[in-house]
């Protein structure tokens, strides 16, 4: 029998009722492995009006209380980590030591979120006008919600849901419907560590559950990440309706090599954060940017040996660096770029075209795939590929490369290769990016740090996690407070000011 997912409502699993699925596939046989139900505008509501009620006693619980839900369920899936990761791999792709890292850096997350009776506390001013006492407080927003992408099925929610619960709201997710299976899963843990019904839930769907959950006025906050034109229409829609969102979209990530760099560490990175989980990473390094042509022509040369030594297997196999990518459709896209890309004049050093593994012929694997002297008019520059295949634009100076980064349309992270820390330092500086990486090739901040792209890669005021995630899931309330004893003032029609004396 096919294995089918559904929602997540009021503490348990509900069954959907549109009789609309999606295929949920298996990337590593592309076979359908199940099918994940997606909802109608009556099934998000009845989630709504669960969360709604839900969310005032959890609203009205001490911080300290919450957290405590937060520590229980960490444990919980740690105890569980093995099956979360089998499952997440299964739908993904991902090799499995990658899914363990993505459950993990979701978990940093909700880590970080068990100190919100800290992060949580507001401002005092004592005495800001003769007997004023001025204070501020955070509120939660009531009931909010998160959608999600696929590419990281446990960790994306995680910092989403972390944050929004230990701050008082119910938070309802609508995660990606190509792996929907790990999130289930979260909802039941949330519920085993004893969070009350109705604060974590999960609506499975498409665009019909985002509209239902945009247009519902108490809905008050979305926390979107996926494709660029996806945030920027839900983040404009949000805007419309006077809602929150914060809204995260893709990303072109360039790699800076300076000719000082050492070139077998350099390579030795730019090969895990180039090809690592299939390239489809929002931080993956998708262009590398050498400066100097003898820099270039050895970097080149080592990252095709690099390349082509690498092992590309099912999701299963410990000793496969990557797995498949996790659609049909996303290999199909990626086999054009790459045709795009040699069409263009663009020299293909490495080809990861028609790559097979034995015994799963169906699965939708791409080798790693290598350009040299790509041009940023190229479409492979300029577009997100979001697969195995790293483009090298060669640049004449370090001005010159870091133009270019701070040109691209995308500006989600970007790293800088060197010993030499006046030129680390300068671009950490000038760069038109949200993150940087100095001889780090990814970086991802840790969970106590705000991790968020500018440009076409974030829309929005406040990043994710860190202390802006509980900027973003409260409301500052700010309090003047003054008690009457021995203040004989009188009636006052002047504008109240601070402290003239
Ligand atoms: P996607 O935009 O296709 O889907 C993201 C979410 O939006 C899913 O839940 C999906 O069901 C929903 N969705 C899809 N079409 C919709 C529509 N028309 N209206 C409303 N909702 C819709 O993205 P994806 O393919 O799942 O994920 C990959 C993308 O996510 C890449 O572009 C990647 O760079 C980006 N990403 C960005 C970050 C970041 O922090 N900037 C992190 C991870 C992934």
């Amino acid at each position: 029998m096919t294995r089918e997912v559904h929602h997540y409502i009021g503490g348990s699993i509900v069954q959907g009722t549109s009789g609309r699925f999606a295929d949920i596939y298996n990337p590593s046989t592309g076979q359908v492995q199940g099918k994940v139900a997606l909802a109608t505008r009556d099934e998000v509501t009845k989630a709504i009006d669960v969360a709604e009620e839900a969310q005032k006693a959890w609203g009205a619980t001490n911080p300290q209380r919450r957290a405590r839900i937060l520590g229980k369920f960490v444990n919980l899936v740690r105890e569980n980590m093995d099956e979360l990761a089998a499952l997440l791999s299964s739908e993904h792709g991902k090799v499995l030591a990658d899914s363990v890292g993505d459950i993990e850096r979701g978990l940093d997350v909700v880590e970080f979120a068990m100190g919100a009776p800290h992060l949580l506390k507001g401002e005092f001013t004592d005495d800001a006008g003769k007997g004023i006492d001025t204070y501020s407080m955070r509120q939660p927003l009531g009931v909010v919600a998160g959608i999600t992408p696929f590419n990281f099925p446990a960790m994306i929610p995680l910092w989403k849901c972390g944050p929004a619960i230990a701050s008082g709201n119910a938070f309802i997710l609508k995660p990606s419907e190509r792996d929907p299976g790990v999130p289930l899963r979260l909802a039941e843990l949330w519920t085993e560590a004893g969070l009350p019904d109705g604060i974590f839930q999960v609506v499975n769907g498409d665009k019909e559950s985002v509209d239902a959950l945009l247009e519902d006025p108490r809905v008050k906050a979305y926390g979107f990440v996926g494709s660029t034109p996806i945030a920027q229409s839900i983040y404009t829609r949000a805007a419309e309706l006077g809602k929150r969102a914060q809204c995260f979209g893709g990303a072109k990530n360039h790699m800076v090599i300076m000719p000082d760099a050492d070139l077998d560490q350099v390579a030795d990175a730019l090969v895990g954060a180039a090809y690592g989980s299939a390239g489809e990473r929002c931080m993956a390094i998708s262009v590398a940017v050498p400066v100097g042509q003898e820099t270039a022509d050895a970097l080149v040369q080592k990252m095709a040996e690099r390349a082509k030594k690498l092992t590309v297997g099912v999701s299963e196999d410990p000793k496969a660096d990557y797995g498949p990518l996790v659609a049909k459709s996303a290999l199909d896209r990626v086999i054009d770029y790459i045709g795009q890309g040699e069409a263009a004049g663009a020299e293909l050093v490495v080809d990861g075209r028609g790559l097979k593994v034995e015994g799963h012929e169906e699965g939708f694997f791409v080798g790693p795939t290598l350009f040299d002297k790509v041009t940023t008019d190229m479409s492979i520059y300029t577009d997100e590929i979001f697969g195995p295949v790293l483009c090298v634009v060669r640049a004449n100076d370090y001005e010159e490369a870091l133009a270019m980064v701070s040109d691209h349309e995308y500006g989600n992270g970007t790293s800088i290769m060197t010993r030499d820390g006046d030129a680390a330092r300068d671009f950490a500086h000038r760069v038109d990016t949200g993150m940087v990486g100095i001889n780090v090739p990814i970086p991802v901040p840790i969970g106590y740090y705000t991790f968020g792209g500018w440009k076409a890669s974030g829309f929005g005021d406040l990043n994710q996690h860190g202390p802006d995630a509980f900027r973003f899931y409260t409301k500052t309330k700010t309090v003047t407070e003054r008690w009457p004893s021995g203040i004989k003032e009188g009636a006052s029609f002047v504008m109240p000011m601070g402290d003239q004396s």
